[in-house]
């Protein structure tokens, strides 16, 4: 039986990618070793790590102005870092809260400076993104921070706010490389990259030069953007393994056609999961928006939370593995990652609508 998985994170991987990395285990490339036995100094390793860069820069066609970092800690370590490097002396920052990882960043930034919640979608549950001719922005905040894909809630912008020379610091941890953006509008883009990139332990930041080297002096040396833009991020031992990983992964996307390809099966694929859970009469809803519904994460709840049980262990009889929703909402949520493949996505629909009918 396939298995498909629909975790949010970690998640699933192209097949395709560890099988590779499955071939190279013991020997990579002649060397004799695992990648994971390799000196990051060594001249295997740092070959690794430069092409994984590269083939990031091309796949988002980041410019040379913006440093590419490999960092650990995860998104949520970039909660603390970010104000505490771009607030350069300023004494708050703005933050759009759209759900439970924006409340986590504001939290964190609270610490720091006074945050100025520019918008807010909590009056409807946080389902919708809020427009942005309602955003109250404060000129003199340091920066602007959204969640461009909220992965508990399934709200994602189709758009990019436009905040002029006002840094925007985006948290892209669930939805980087599964849509074109341009790179040039944000100050400064991060990921954890257990969702879309590879295994869990490897942060990745795209920032730009400018805002690097400003901070307090007595920061943690390891908490500096600037310490590792200016060591090629080896200032200390990288995430070698999940370097690795990453840029298996981004040589697959470059294989699978680049980011365009990539968008334009994650349309379909969303596209045919919300329209299953819509043309169920009642039976799956989506609470969120329609117009800004998640590509990425796809919650919805059954009529009758009393049958959430036994669908998920008939969806799991028939290897559609982690559909329980987050804990905070409820319900399913069906996580559909770039490396989810079209017959997953199709497998599940044909698993709904059976479900449905014998319970309907
Ligand atoms: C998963 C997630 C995080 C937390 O990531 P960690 O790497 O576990 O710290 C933060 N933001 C978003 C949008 C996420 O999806």
């Amino acid at each position: 039986m396939t298995i498909y998985n629909f975790s949010a994170g970690p998640a699933v991987l192209p097949k395709a990618v560890l099988q590779q990395a499955q071939a190279e285990m013991l020997d990579w490339h002649g060397s004799g070793m695992s990648v994971m036995e390799m000196s990051h100094r060594g001249k295997e390793y740092m070959g690794i790590q430069a092409q994984a860069e590269a083939d990031l820069r091309e796949l988002m066609s980041i410019p040379s102005s913006y440093k590419v970092l490999f960092l650990q800690g995860g998104a949520t370590q970039q909660f603390a870092m970010i104000p505490l490097n771009l607030l350069r002396g300023k004494l708050s920052a703005d933050y759009v809260n759209t759900g439970e990882w924006s409340k986590k960043a504001i939290g964190e930034a609270k610490k720091f400076c006074n945050v100025n919640v520019a918008a807010n979608n909590a009056d409807r549950n946080c389902t919708y993104v809020p427009a942005f001719d309602s955003w109250k922005l404060d000129k003199d905040a340091a920066y602007v921070h959204y969640t461009p894909n909220e992965t508990i809630g399934g709200v994602e912008f189709g758009w990019v706010p436009d905040t002029g020379d006002m840094p925007l610091v985006a948290d892209m941890s669930s939805n980087i490389l599964s849509r074109s953006v341009d790179v040039r509008k944000f100050g400064l883009i991060y990921a954890g990259a257990q969702k879309n990139i590879g295994p869990a332990g490897l942060t990745i930041v795209i920032v730009r030069d400018d805002l690097v080297g400003h901070s307090d002096p007595r920061l943690p040396t390891m908490l500096d953007y600037k310490t590792h833009a200016e060591n090629d991020s080896m200032y200390n031992t990288p995430p070698t393994y999940g370097i690795y990983m990453a840029g298996l992964i981004f040589q697959w996307l470059k294989k699978s056609g680049g980011i365009g390809a990539m968008e334009r099966t994650n349309i379909t694929k969303a596209n045919l999961l919300y329209g299953a859970i819509d043309s169920s009469n009642g039976f799956y809803v989506c609470p969120v928006n329609r117009a800004d519904r998640s590509r990425m994460n796809v919650p919805f709840t059954l009529k009758d939370a009393a049958l959430d049980g036994d669908f998920l262990k008939q969806a799991e009889a028939r290897g559609l593995l982690q559909l329980k929703g987050h804990r905070s909402v409820g319900g399913m949520r069906a996580s559909i990652y770039n490396a989810m493949p079209l017959a997953g996505v199709q497998t599940l629909v044909n698993f709904m609508s059976e479900f449905s009918r014998s319970k309907g």
